[in-house]
């Protein structure tokens, strides 16, 4: 950016400033530019919004993380910084270029009215602020386990090898008894070796009478630990990820006052709407 140019002065400016989730903690050495307080948001620009606007590149996070660092330039590759500050950043980026509100449809459980419900988005930013990410798994006395959040790329490349394995297994059923078995079994094997790629990932040290970081030594533990341990492990992962998951709302019906909670997603559906 140029600085002499005498048009500068119409560029945008930070609209607001927001606390990272992660405190800065998982962050690679270069990957933010900066304090992880006070971080400011710019709205999108044209370009951005034609990005991501791209259907496909938003399934990979290609887009995303261009729209990420274009509006967060704290953030210097978005791909690597940890999963858990993603709808925070997403959620300033909605709020620096569109405001506080968005419009959430939602049709009631008890007598079908579709209702639009205006949510504040201010309150989800407060809502991940003051989140505390689990960082270990006490197995037993002497054996603890440290993990970290995924980053954004490879929470999506998780997020896609797992959902191309469910849609084979949703396919089988279209194939003849023995090769219908065949297939199932290969696919259920694929799924349980992404799960070991997951714990892998996730994993960074094993603290028993020493502590244990070479991927290779923690592998074998894995495939040799009794299955309550692995089953420990997926079940504080699973607790993280819904902790950190899009706070849901509460919401009452306009036609017969039946209460519900509702998800909040940012999606393309709503995310310019
Ligand atoms: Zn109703």
């Amino acid at each position: 950016m140029n600085q002499n140019n005498p048009l500068s002065k119409f560029f945008r400016q930070p609209k607001i400033y927001i606390t990272l989730p992660s405190r800065g903690l998982y962050y690679e050495p270069g990957v933010l530019g900066g304090s992880y307080e006070n971080v400011p948001i710019f709205a999108m620009t044209g370009m951005d919004e034609i990005i991501s606007k791209t259907p496909d590149a938003l399934f990979t996070g290609e887009a995303t993380s261009k729209v990420i660092e274009s509006c967060c330039p704290t953030i210097k590759n978005a791909k690597l910084m940890p999963s858990i500050d993603l709808d925070t950043l997403l959620v300033s980026i909605r709020i620096a270029t569109f405001g506080n509100n968005i419009t959430v449809s939602h049709t009631c459980k008890n007598c079908g009215t579709e209702n639009d419900y205006d949510v504040d988005l201010s309150g989800v930013i407060d809502y991940f602020k003051d989140l505390k990410y689990v960082n270990t798994i006490q197995v037993a006395d002497n054996l603890s386990i440290k993990i970290r959040p995924l980053q954004y790329e490879e929470m999506n490349y998780f997020a896609i090898e797992n959902f191309k394995l469910q849609k084979m297994l949703y396919q089988t059923s279209e194939l003849k008894d023995e090769e219908r078995q065949r297939t199932i079994d290969k696919i259920y094997q694929d799924l349980s070796t992404l799960q070991l790629q997951l714990f892998l990932t996730t994993i960074e040290t094993i603290q028993a009478e020493v502590v244990v970081s070479e991927k290779e030594f923690i592998e074998d533990f894995l495939r040799n630990c009794d299955r309550s341990i692995y089953g420990l492990i997926k079940q504080k992962l699973e607790e993280n990820k819904e902790t950190w998951a899009m706070p849901k709302q509460d919401v009452k019906c306009g036609n017969c006052n039946t209460e519900d909670k509702i998800q909040l997603t940012l999606d393309q559906s709503n995310f310019f709407a």
